[in-house]
């Protein structure tokens, strides 16, 4: 039996630690702050795919991972009785212009193409809750959503009633996954003596307002989040420079946005606050694969802006390679390619 010790407890670590469990290793998962102590620890959780023209392997990936996502999240609440907040919630984004609708109808046939039967992008009017100059939106049905503390939560409870601990400190056992978030890039990046990715700083609030049975928005970089406990999680700044972890004054400008994409939030309050350091890898892709010259480590990490939506691609990925010794991932998310 293959033993493994995942290292971050993270939707990475957690996810890889998941799908070694299920190939048939004996798995430990190592965190010395605990179970979504990083940037999986937040509040916005928007599972939403890139834009259906231009396909490529990492469009492909993503694709695969959020069709994957729709009985992934059930089966892992169904064993622990727990909320990750999954919930097949479209995504609206409003056109602005003629141009952004002309645009649209071109992706419109793109998705068609590349997305079959997996989701629909389909022009429809704009309405109140995300209203458009042009009267007209998209949406897409691929698109999803969950609650990325609670998800990452109901996960590690998963693992642990699955014989799998989850411990602050521990010796290595058998083969290493570094899912570390920033601070395994910063690790990975003084080890090889060259940058292989750094933390950005991404800022997200909650908001108390009941928008169950509305579509989760994008508009202006920004993500409005319907959530399923009546709040909406609205984000983020993206933060290269950075001082302090903690929210500061640049989210209110966050907040003040979503407020004028989304008019009903006007009035809503601000029930939380937080902030999270991305780990973002030098390629900007997931950073997947063999350490290399560390034999037995193993690197799971990049998730950057997405990590929740190639989170389960990601685990079965590793743990093919891990486990089954099966190396299967796509050329630009290789660990060499950031290095
Ligand atoms: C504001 C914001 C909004 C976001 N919105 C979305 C979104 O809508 N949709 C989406 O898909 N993604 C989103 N993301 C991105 C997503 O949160 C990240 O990509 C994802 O959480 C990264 O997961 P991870 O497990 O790699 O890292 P982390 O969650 O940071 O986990 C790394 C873990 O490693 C631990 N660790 C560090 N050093 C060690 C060590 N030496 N040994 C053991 N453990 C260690 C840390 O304690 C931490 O718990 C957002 C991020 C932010 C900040």
């Amino acid at each position: 039996m293959t033993t493994v010790t995942v290292r971050g407890a993270g939707i990475f670590g957690l996810s890889v630690a998941w799908f070694c469990l299920k190939a048939g290793a004996r798995v430990r998962v190592v965190d010395p702050a605990g179970v979504a102590a990083g940037a999986s620890g937040g509040l916005v959780g928007a599972l939403s795919p890139h834009s259906p023209d231009r396909w490529s392997e990492v469009k492909a990936f993503q694709l695969r991972s959020l069709v994957a996502a729709r009985t992934f999240w059930p089966e892992v609440d169904a064993v622990t009785g727990l909320r990750s907040g999954y919930g097949p919630v479209p995504r609206v984004r409003p056109l602005p212009d003629a141009d952004a609708v002309a645009r649209a109808r071109e992706l419109a046939r793109e998705a068609a193409r590349n997305w079959g039967e997996a989701g629909a992008w389909t022009l429809v009017e704009a309405d109140d809750w995300a209203p458009s100059a042009t009267g007209l939106a998209v949406r897409d049905t691929l698109s999803a959503r969950l609650h990325p503390a609670r998800a990452t939560l109901s996960l590690a409870e998963a693992l642990r009633r699955c014989g799998v601990e989850i411990v602050p400190e521990a010796r290595d056992e058998g083969a290493v996954v570094w899912a570390a978030g920033h601070a395994g890039l910063a690790d990975l990046s003084r080890r090889r003596a060259r940058e292989a990715g750094r933390g950005i700083k991404g800022q997200a609030a909650t908001l108390g307002f009941d928008a169950r049975g509305f579509p989760q928005v994008q508009a202006d970089g920004i993500y409005i989040v319907p959530h399923e406990d009546a709040t909406v999680g609205v984000g983020s700044t993206t933060e290269r420079d950075w001082t302090t972890p903690e929210p500061d004054a640049q989210l209110d400008e966050v907040i003040t946005r979503a407020r004028a994409i989304c008019p009903a939030l006007a009035g809503a309050p601000v029930l939380r606050r937080w902030a999270g350091i991305r780990p973002r890898a030098r390629s900007r892709a997931p950073m997947l694969g063999t350490w290399p010259d560390r034999p037995g480590h193993y690197v799971a990490n990049g998730g950057f802006k997405i990590g929740f939506g190639v989170a389960v691609e990601v685990g079965r990925l590793m743990a093919d390679l891990v486990v089954r010794n099966r190396d299967a991932i796509p050329t630009p998310f290789r660990v060499e390619a950031s290095l």
